[in-house]
């Protein structure tokens, strides 16, 4: 098998299926990433130039499990937030936004 192949491969047995909510499981091509999901949007005049610099650009960056948004950009264009294994890629509960977020599933 030439080295193309082997890359070509390689990609297609890491390609992700996420479950939109609204449209049901599609390809990881679909989806765009947006951010950490549930980082509370903070009132930048109550905030020194630190804080809101360590707001716009520190995460949380967690091995395992990380709550996470996404938006189906190639299908309904909604966002949605899920739970995503950093270190497998397993896909955890879906949830939508401003709605209670479940447990990730080894905290269930
Ligand atoms: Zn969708």
């Amino acid at each position: 098998m030439s080295t193309e192949l082997q890359a070509l491969r390689i990609k297609i047995i890491f390609m992700l299926n996420i479950p939109c909510p609204y449209c049901g499981l599609r390809n990881e091509t679909e989806f765009h990433y947006g951010a950490e999901a549930g980082v509370a949007y903070p009132d930048p005049n109550a905030l020194t130039d630190e804080q809101w610099a360590a707001f716009l650009h520190i995460r949380s960056n967690p091995k395992g499990w990380h709550a996470e948004r996404w938006v189906h950009f190639a299908g309904c264009g909604r966002w949605f937030n899920l739970w995503r294994n950093t270190i497998t890629h397993e896909i955890g509960p879906v949830y939508l936004p401003f709605t209670s977020k479940p447990n990730p599933p080894d905290h269930a």
